[in-house]
């Protein structure tokens, strides 16, 4: 049976895609952690590291880690933690900014995406023009 959206917090799918968004969390933040660190340390020993905690760190940590991957990965936490809230509150799959129901494929894909796909575009358009 596939959950309802916005999510109740207290039913078995909510508790799932804490779980989810929970470990992404610990993970980015070992990874920003870890790019951090480079330049005081081995990278290739933060490399490592990394691997060792999370897989996906990979590719990046391969081709070295600069600001502007480290800045979207905060990015990315500062959505988790905006999804996670909003789990909490019982709005999980309701699009932020126009409330309207996030199509369940793209949290599949995104558990932290906190936008329906058209609101998204809307704001990468518009940061494109920053
Ligand atoms: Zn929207």
């Amino acid at each position: 049976m596939s959950p309802t959206f916005p999510l109740d917090p207290r039913s078995a799918a909510a508790a799932q895609v804490r779980a989810t968004l929970q470990e992404r969390e610990r993970a980015l933040r070992a990874e920003v952690e870890a790019a951090r660190q480079v330049g005081r340390t081995d990278p290739s020993a933060v490399a490592r590291e990394v691997r060792d905690r999370e897989e996906e760190a990979e590719a990046q940590v391969s081709t070295g880690i600069n600001d502007a991957e480290i800045g979207r990965d905060v990015g990315e936490l500062r959505e988790i933690g905006e999804a996670l809230q909003r789990l909490d509150a019982g709005r999980y799959g309701q699009c932020k900014d126009c409330d309207e129901l996030i199509d369940p494929r793209r949290l599949a894909a995104e558990p932290f995406a906190v936008r329906c796909t058209r609101c998204q575009g809307v704001r990468e358009q518009a940061q494109r023009r920053i």
